[in-house]
């Protein structure tokens, strides 16, 4: 058996974990990273965030050729679609991805050990793979080994008819229909690639509303939009069974308070209800790391465990499952290890639902705020009164500020709307500043743009928007 040492050594190549460790070794460590997939990047490069968001632009582009491009003046004739040139774009996109992170471990001498790690001790790991075991030794380990689907009890996913979103990223003809169980982030981005492409898609959510973690406005909104495109939604409801046959998938569905069971038959069923952290394999007890009451790794909110020596970042811990949120710990804990002083604002980590349009927030929601008894002011603009977004036909949606009644400081933003998530990058830094509405609002925002829309809805804190 091979044996090596290291100083620093990364459990995951996913955005947490290769972030931290070229970050690492750029803060000197001799540094290897354990994965155990034939290709770097995690859920995030190879079936989360990039080939998803291929497929979105992808499907945008077949709906803009098909419906949207005549408003314009572009007659374009009968579009067609060429779904196995669609997933080539998406393979494609990932492969660059994935090739690009091999790129950037040699550029920084992170040594790639492939295999799956299992711990041996508090300070050692045996890696098997392809060929012999080795043993790896390091005087810091980073568990950063992510996340699993959430399955639903009594429901077999085959990633054929019943699917998770790995499946969902590659079915090789479009569904007549689907039903898409979660009104999260995965059910709307996947449900909308499938319903351009033709899908007649019904949406289950257990509770009232979809996107629950966004601002209740943005939410309504959402579904507003998506029933106009032509999504259907079933919410308080729940899935009781779901088998699939030959032919479709067959399901019983219930009211979630109760009553009694539908039925219905899809083509495909899209399990969508959320992810778990995953630590499946990694032979914990051997060095002694202790979960917390939800199956994540226990951190002591400085990415260390009960054992020092191993820490654990991204979505393997607490905090919102998201590839920056990750990228962020990974960046920080190498610093922290390193001597550094490192810190991140939970407060202000973006949430982007990459659907057309787009929903982007950051801070505080109105009902947390209320929730809290603060007194805040909200100014709103919606894209209809903007000019750029009438000239590219994308008038749906509103920008949402809300800041300290009293300080004015920026509490909280909501946006849906056209490039939603690159709108909120400006007030997410603005609130890094400390910024108060009226900073925002004083800024010289360029024009024609989107993003005089941020200005405005900044002004209208104030009850002083120009354009509405
Ligand atoms: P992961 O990316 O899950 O990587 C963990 C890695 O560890 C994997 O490669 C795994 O093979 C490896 N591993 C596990 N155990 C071992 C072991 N014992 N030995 C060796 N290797 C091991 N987030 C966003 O911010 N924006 C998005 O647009 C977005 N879209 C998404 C779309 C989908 C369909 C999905 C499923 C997720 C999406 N996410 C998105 C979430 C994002 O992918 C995750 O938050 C992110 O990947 C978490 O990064 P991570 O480094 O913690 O773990
Ligand atoms: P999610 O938490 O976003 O949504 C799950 C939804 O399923 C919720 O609305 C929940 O109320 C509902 N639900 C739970 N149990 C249910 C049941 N039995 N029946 C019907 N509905 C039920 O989870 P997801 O969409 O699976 O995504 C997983 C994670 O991946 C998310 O936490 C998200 O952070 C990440 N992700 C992010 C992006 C992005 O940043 N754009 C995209 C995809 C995934």
């Amino acid at each position: 058996m091979s044996e090596s040492s290291y100083d620093f050594v990364v459990i995951g190549s996913g955005p947490g974990g290769y972030v931290c460790a070229i970050r690492a070794a750029q803060l000197g460590f001799k540094t290897a990273c354990i994965e155990k997939s034939p290709t770097l990047g995690g859920t995030c490069l190879n079936v989360g965030c990039i080939p998803s968001k291929a497929l979105l632009a992808a499907s945008e582009k077949f709906e803009e050729a098909g419906h949207e491009l005549g408003a314009f003046g572009v007659d374009v004739g009968s579009v067609t679609l060429n779904l196995a040139g669609m997933m080539g774009h998406k393979d494609k996109v990932v492969k660059a991805n994935t090739d690009g992170v091999a790129y950037l471990f040699k550029k920084n001498k992170i040594d790639w050990i492939k295999g799956e790690a299992a711990f041996t001790g508090p300070n050692s790991l045996s890696v098997t793979g392809e060929g012999e075991a080795q043993t790896i030794t390091a005087k810091h380990i980073v568990i950063a080994t992510g996340s699993e689907v959430t399955p639903l009890p009594g429901i077999t996913i085959d990633e054929k008819r019943i699917v998770s979103s790995t499946g969902a990223l590659k079915l090789d003809s479009v569904p007549k229909s689907m039903v898409v169980i979660g009104g999260g982030y995965i059910g709307l981005e996947m449900g909308t690639v499938w319903q351009r492409l033709g899908a007649d898609v019904t949406v289950v959510e257990f509770l009232d509303r979809i996107l629950p973690g966004m601002d209740g406005e943005v939410s309504k909104q959402m579904q507003r939009i998506l029933q106009k495109q032509g999504m259907k939604f079933s919410l308080s409801t729940k899935v009781g069974s779901a088998k699939a046959t030959k032919k479709n998938v067959s399901l019983t569905l219930e009211p979630a308070a109760g009553g009694a069971a539908q039925t219905m038959e899809a083509d495909i069923v899209l399990v969508a209800v959320g992810r778990r952290a995953f630590t499946g394999g990694l032979a914990l007890d051997k060095a002694g790391v202790k979960l917390d009451d939800r199956g994540r790794i226990a951190t002591d909110g400085h990415f260390a465990t009960n054992v020092p020596g191993i820490y654990a970042i991204g979505d393997a811990i607490a905090g919102p499952l998201l590839a920056h949120k990750a990228e962020d710990e990974g960046s920080v804990l190498a610093e922290i290890i390193a001597g550094q002083t490192g810190h991140i604002d939970y407060n202000l980590v973006p949430g982007v639902v990459y659907t057309w349009p787009e929903a982007a927030s950051v801070g505080q929601t109105e009902e947390q705020l209320k929730a809290a008894g603060v007194a805040y002011k909200a100014g709103k603009f919606p894209f209809s009164a903007n000019g750029r977004a009438r000239a590219i036909n994308m008038t749906d949606g509103f920008v949402k500020i809300l800041a300290d009644a009293k300080t004015d400081k920026v509490l909280g933003a909501h946006i849906i709307g056209p490039e939603a998530g690159t709108l909120i990058a400006e007030i997410v830094l603005a609130m890094e500043f400390g910024a108060s509405s009226e900073d925002i609002a004083r800024t010289c925002h360029p024009h024609p743009t989107l993003e005089e829309a941020v200005k405005e809805a900044a002004l209208g804190v104030a009850g002083r928007a120009i354009h509405i």
